[in-house]
């Protein structure tokens, strides 16, 4: 399917994208490489048509690689959610930065895990309001574990069509069973390796290197 950017453009494109200044390990602060965004997001438009035109949540968005990056691959519309308003600060930062409209792009300030509870009903307040969901998620590597698949969870009940995320290939047997409970296709599009910052780990080396699956979840039938 048609692309408005070949891969190394929209790479060289996202290298230009600032990162936290000061992650907070807490929230798993580790932003999405260029390298690994510009994959992610080719894919979903090349093979699944799922971003050109598409209204887009982005989950976690952190300083916005992945969502600029669907702006620049033509989205409709990107909904930033994040929690740390810091982070959001640098989110909008980086879409002025890329010139982006301010009337294309939204950023919600929430906790991404208590979004079904913001409504009156207990019905989740953006149910499937959107075409497509991306998030690169904390992996829940420590104190809140499972706080990944909770993320594909709040966003399978956001989304139309698909999920895209990445979790660590260490879990896929977990993940995949998970999809299967909950009646949703996942697809591992790719393995690729993470590059995580010493900060995270308790680690002498300068950086560390994690296997991550990039996972589609999608809907086997289409649902009201
Ligand atoms: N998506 C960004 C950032 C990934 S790091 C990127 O691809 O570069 C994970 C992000 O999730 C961080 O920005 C962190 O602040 C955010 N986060 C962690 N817990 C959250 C929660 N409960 N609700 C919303 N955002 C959360």
């Amino acid at each position: 399917m048609t692309c408005r950017l070949k891969l190394n453009q929209l790479q060289s494109h996202l290298q230009g994208v600032e990162a936290f200044d000061t992650p907070k390990v807490l929230l798993e602060q580790y932003p999405t490489s260029a390298n690994i965004a510009a994959c992610m997001l080719h894919t979903m438009q090349t093979s699944f048509h799922d971003l050109e035109d598409r209204q887009v949540a982005d989950l976690g968005c952190g300083c916005g690689v992945l969502s600029i990056g669907a702006l620049m691959l033509g989205a409709h519309h990107v909904k930033g959610f994040e929690i740390d308003p810091e982070a959001g600060q640098i989110y909008m930062t980086n879409m002025a930065e890329f010139d982006m409209d301010a009337s294309d792009f939204e950023l919600i300030e929430c906790d991404v895990t208590a979004m079904a509870l913001a409504s009156d009903e207990g019905q989740h307040v953006y149910a499937k309001a959107f075409d497509t969901v991306i998030m690169n998620p904390p992996f829940g590597t420590k104190h809140n574990k499972g706080i990944d698949m909770t993320f594909v969870q709040q966003g399978l009940a956001m989304a139309k069509t698909a999920v895209y995320s990445l979790h660590k290939t260490a879990t896929r047997e977990h993940i995949l069973k998970k999809a299967r409970d909950w009646g949703v296709k996942a697809e591992v599009l790719a393995e690729l390796r993470y590059d995580l910052p010493a900060t995270y780990k308790h680690h002498k080396k300068p950086s560390v290197d994690i296997q991550v699956d990039f996972i589609r979840f999608s809907f086997d039938r289409p649902r009201e």
